[in-house]
């Protein structure tokens, strides 16, 4: 058995007998910075569990109300038929699965699924389409959506697929919120993923998102057969990105017939949990978001998930096209652990932009 010292003044775990850990004093501390090297964030994942969670939980706190939660719901106003061959997605007209393909529901119905959403406490209203990316008579439709659904006092968030800079600049103009566009997985792994876009073309959105003024949502999924290097990689990339996005889904594999991810041996939760602390730690004003996989974890898991770090869920029985915990259920959970919606309108403490829930 390996016998850790704790030095409790400098904070730094060292193995006896071993070099000085490389963790930098900063991953204690709370600073956001962008300058994250790859053996530091190896190193964050190779603490004991306990030493990692405390540390997360400790930088958590220096930034958010560990006793809040932000809650969106997710609506799928575009579902099925997509070009792209996501090899976990259900919606890839690549692979034969239960999903069919819809048209661009009406804006009629999509407010009315906003207005539901808020009044079961969600502050964030998010809308996905099935689109390698959208044409402009699309935007030309969603640019009135985004303005309804804000004058219901909800923050707004779309992923389209990739957009163009005059698209990001309509979707900004119309006073959407946040774009998701997530990276997915670490540069080595992504070609096992997805063939038809590339990581860099991903890059290239979200550069146009930030450069239009929107927030950015933008992580990734993890249990898809990628090693933790790949882990690693991916909180590499979005921790050096020149900002670190507002919000960081991180998502837990679900598992869906017919797609190429189907049968991949599961991902052990607590590795899981470990890179929910480990995406605080390295972007630490961020909001981390426990996303899909939700429904497969247990009550205790996702306890352990809020205590690492993560302040954000969506609420809802469906996320785009796979299940998610009853609203019943996740109020239980919520109550026994204490923990309270973040109320609408979504404000900063401070009044500064940081994200909802930020101190
Ligand atoms: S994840 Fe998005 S881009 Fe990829 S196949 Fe599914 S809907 Fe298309």
């Amino acid at each position: 058995m390996s016998e850790v010292d704790h030095n409790w003044d400098d904070g730094v775990t060292r193995q006896q007998g071993a070099e000085k850990s490389v963790i930098a004093e900063e991953a204690y501390e709370g600073c956001v910075r962008q300058d994250w090297t790859h053996e530091e964030i190896k190193s964050l994942y190779e603490l004991s569990f306990n030493e990692l969670i405390l540390r997360a939980q400790l930088v958590h706190r220096q930034h958010f109300n560990p006793d809040q939660i932000q809650m969106s719901r997710l609506l799928s106003i575009k579902t099925g038929g997509c070009p792209e061959d996501c090899a976990y997605c259900p919606q890839s007209a690549h692979y034969k699965t239960d999903v069919s393909a819809d048209k661009l529901l009406a804006a009629d119905t999509i407010l009315d699924e906003a207005q539901r959403a808020k009044e079961s406490g969600a502050s964030r209203f998010c809308m996905g389409a099935a689109w390698r990316s959208p044409k402009d008579r699309d935007i030309d439709e969603l640019v009135e959506v985004i303005e309804s659904v804000k004058r219901l006092g909800m923050e707004t968030c779309m992923t389209l697929g990739m957009l163009s800079p005059e698209q990001a600049e309509r979707l900004a103009k119309a006073g959407l919120d946040y774009y998701n566009h997530n990276i997915d997985t670490s540069p080595e792994f992504y070609r096992e993923v997805i063939t038809t876009r590339s990581l860099q073309e991903r890059l290239t959105t979200l550069e146009c998102v930030r450069a239009a003024g929107m927030k950015v949502c933008c992580g990734g999924i993890v249990g898809m057969g990628e090693s933790r290097a790949d882990r690693v990689g991916m909180i590499l990339i979005l921790a050096n990105l020149p900002e670190h996005p507002e919000s960081v889904p991180i998502n837990m594999l679900v598992q869906v017939a017919g797609t190429p991810l189907y049968g991949t041996k599961k991902l052990d939760v607590l590795e899981f949990v470990r890179t929910i602390a480990v995406t605080r730690i390295a972007m630490p004003r961020s909001v981390v978001r426990l996303s899909a996989g939700r429904e497969q974890m247990s009550d205790e898991a996702q306890a352990l998930c809020f205590f690492a770090g993560a302040s954000s869920i969506f609420i809802g029985d469906k996320l785009l096209t796979t299940n998610n915990p009853a609203l019943t259920d996740d109020t239980d959970l919520l109550n026994r652990l204490g923990i309270e919606p973040l109320a609408l309108p979504p404000l900063s403490a401070n009044g500064s932009d940081h994200p909802p829930g930020a101190r």
